[in-house]
């Protein structure tokens, strides 16, 4: 067999075979074929797409590239909630201590930041001292101590997807169906969970930009994870704006405790009670009122940050900074606007670029990331803002970046003298 041919295959339009796509997960697992090679299937796959078997071909030789977590080591039921990405996104940090504090074990693996979007991981680890990198069975161990633990992808899961996914973040071929349903699916394939919600983002922020094609990547993951014996929904969630106030690694990690600390109510806090409860509804907490109300309740108790600081510590997380205000990047720059009227538009994938431009996320799979550098929001679609008004707060480490990141989040925002039809935040469930 001959790449060449597999490239070739695909690039024309046909359907790859089982042992075709073994061959280049396999290939890409073991280094035998190179970067450029992986990246023109990757886009011949972007253009023409793969059939629905293709799709779960290539997601279980995915799954099966690495080692596979061993979850019958933790007692319980096993839960796992999963984004396709988005922008201002720190949903995990919130969800995975309420579930856990009302009893389920959370083992969770996440990615890094990917294009515009943030990753858990990356966020993760702006918190001093956080190691996402632990072992397997420190992993396991983790979780039956505390109910939660989450880390990064490591070498041996999945590794296949590891390499693609780096090569997609820099090839324009992120948003692509099937390639985000096998990169997801193969990962939580080898995670052992026993319920996995997913989160699928819809609109400019997302990879997704329709509503349609969200579906369609809901429906495809959702049939992944039925034929392997999970129990699995998936959330079609708004994605046009950014998530809650605060774009950026530490940001959002002091934004994700605020609301664990009963400070925060908006578009953040709804998304999160409501993928909650799905997931406790799927785990057979109660029916579903009652999993919302067991949100509420679970953060006014104050459980849900006492688990989230039990869950940083056990995995060597030192949250001082975020008490003492320590958390900021050296520079800011405030954003005002230019006329008056209403926000009709604040476009989350330009906001997430500008974030990208001040430090907070990867241009080349090798770049570090300015932890600290982001966006915080003063206002949102619908709010009423007169000439002047400040828009946002740009934070970096390095005062030349500003200019291009404000031009950049100015030209996602639409001012105009009606208020905007408000979208929900939460659109469809698909189970
Ligand atoms: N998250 C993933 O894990 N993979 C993708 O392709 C997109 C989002």
């Amino acid at each position: 067999m001959r790449v060449y041919d597999i490239i070739k295959k695909k690039r024309d339009g046909f359907e790859l075979t089982k042992e075709e796509l073994s061959f280049i997960v396999k290939g890409a697992t073991d280094n035998s074929i190179p970067d450029y090679q992986l990246s023109a299937f990757l886009m011949a796959v972007y253009f023409k797409g793969m059939t629905e078997r293709e799709t779960l071909d290539f997601t279980l030789e995915i799954a099966s590239s690495g080692a596979k977590i061993d979850g019958s080591g933790v007692k319980g039921i096993k839960v796992d909630k999963h984004s396709t990405g988005g922008v201002g996104d720190k949903t995990s940090l919130i969800i995975s201590p309420v579930v856990s504090a009302l009893g389920l074990k959370v083992l969770k693996m996440s990615g890094r930041g990917l294009g515009h979007t943030g990753g858990t991981v990356d966020k993760l680890c702006s918190i001093s001292g956080f190691n996402a990198e632990l072992s397997l069975e420190k992993f396991v161990e983790v979780c039956n101590k505390t109910g939660l633990s989450i880390i990064g992808q490591t070498e041996n899961l999945a590794p296949a997807d590891k390499i693609f996914y780096a090569l997609r973040d820099v090839t324009a071929t992120v948003d692509s169906i099937p390639l985000i349903a096998s990169s997801i699916m193969g990962k939580k394939l080898t995670a052992g969970d026993d319920v996995i919600v997913l989160d699928v983002k819809t609109g400019d922020g997302a990879f997704m930009k329709s509503t349609l094609d969200a579906e369609t990547l809901a429906k495809v993951m959702v049939e992944i994870g039925k034929g392997a014996g999970k129990k699995i929904s998936a959330v079609i969630t708004d994605m046009s704006q950014p998530l809650g106030y605060n774009v950026g690694n530490a940001l959002e990690v002091k934004e994700a405790i605020d609301l664990l600390k009963g400070k925060v109510k908006n578009d953040l806090y709804e998304v999160c009670k409501f993928l909650s409860a799905e997931i406790l509804y799927l785990s057979g907490y109660g029916e579903f009122e009652d999993c919302l109300n067991a949100f509420d309740e679970c953060i006014l108790s104050g459980k849900a940050y006492d688990k989230f600081k039990e869950f940083v510590t056990e995995q060597g997380g030192d949250l001082t900074c975020f008490e003492n205000g320590n958390y900021l990047a050296k520079y800011s720059r405030l954003v005002v606007a230019s006329k008056s009227g209403y926000i009709t538009k604040l476009n989350a994938e330009k906001v997430g670029i500008a974030s990208l431009y001040l430090g907070a996320g990867r241009n080349s799979k090798e770049d570090k990331i300015d932890y600290q550098a982001g966006i915080v929001l003063n206002k949102k679609v619908g709010d009423r803002v007169e000439n002047g008004e400040v828009l946002c707060t740009l934070y970096a480490s390095d005062n030349g970046l500003f200019d291009r990141a404000s031009e950049e989040f100015l030209s996602g925002v639409e001012i105009l003298d009606k208020l905007p039809i408000k979208k929900n935040a939460i659109i469809k469930t698909i189970r």
